[in-house]
């Protein structure tokens, strides 16, 4: 039996609750189908969980972060697992903390009922892991559209999310410049860019993990889902993901 702190015991009582109802065989025809655990993520949404940590304002708990991690824990104690959803806390981040007033209006209601995922996450690259600011995409404004022509890997749950929050390129490297500069976030609606400039590949994995290659061949994303300045999204990411 896994040791956890007693911090939020109603909530982990009620997080194991609804983990009851997806027992090991559950996750284990999943693994075998390598499918995604859709009934599932369905359930914790329906329950408020995975909205914990969007403020009241916007239909979410206002939860903190350690609350965040108490729901993912026990659905790992439970044997299941968080990694099939948990995207959805962390991202929302870069959104909430750099989003402007009428963006965070557009999204997080839609987010925190559960109408709207926002799962994916597009930062790592073929040749940039660790190395951030070495990636290579690159969005250019051409009037009122910033045009996307790049790669990403790793980019788990893209084909089961609505909205991706993207890393990319917007200022070239010059001299005396850092790395971690001229990178800015867009917020992608991936609903409109399927086969319009944004095509996803899976990866077979070893472990049940949807995860995906993600390409972009010119994909025009609107310059209203540019998120907070451009050239700040290095900072933006890593701050976003730091809630508490
Ligand atoms: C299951 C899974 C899901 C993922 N999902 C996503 C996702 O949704 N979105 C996304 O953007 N990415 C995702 N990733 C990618 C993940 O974030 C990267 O694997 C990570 O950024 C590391 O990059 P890398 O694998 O290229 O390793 P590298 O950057 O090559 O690093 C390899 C090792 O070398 C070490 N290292 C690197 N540079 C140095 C140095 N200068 N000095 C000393 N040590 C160094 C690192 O600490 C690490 O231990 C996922 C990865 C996995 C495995």
């Amino acid at each position: 039996m896994l040791e956890t702190s007693d911090a939020y015991d109603d909530i982990r009582d009620a997080v194991a609750k609804l983990c009851a109802n997806y027992p090991g065989e559950y996750w284990r025809k999943l693994d075998k189908e390598m499918a995604y655990p859709e009934e599932f993520v369905k359930a914790l949404t329906q329950a408020g969980w995975l909205a914990a940590l969007i403020p009241e304002e916007y239909g979410g708990a206002g939860l903190p972060l350690s609350a965040g991690a108490a729901i993912l824990e026990e659905i790992h104690k439970s044997g299941g697992n968080a990694g099939a959803c948990h995207a959805q806390m962390y991202t929302m981040g870069t959104l909430l903390r750099h989003g402007s007033p009428e963006q965070k209006q557009k999204y997080l209601p839609e987010i925190a009922n559960g109408s709207l995922r926002l799962q994916a996450f597009g930062v790592t690259e073929p040749t940039s892991g660790t190395d951030t600011g070495a990636l290579k995409t690159t969005a250019k404004l051409e009037g009122d559209h910033y045009v996307v022509n790049g790669q990403k890997i790793w980019t788990s749950r893209a084909e089961h999310s609505d909205l991706m929050v993207l890393l990319a390129r917007t200022t070239p490297i010059s001299e005396g410049m850092k790395k971690t500069q001229g990178l800015s976030v867009l917020l992608v609606d991936m609903r409109e860019a399927k086969d319009n400039g944004l095509t996803i590949r899976p990866i077979r994995t070893m472990m049940n993990h949807a995860t995906t290659e993600v390409f972009f061949d010119n994909l025009r994303i609107p310059v209203e889902n540019l998120i907070g300045e451009e050239g700040k999204g290095f900072r933006y990411i890593l701050s976003g993901m730091n809630s508490e």
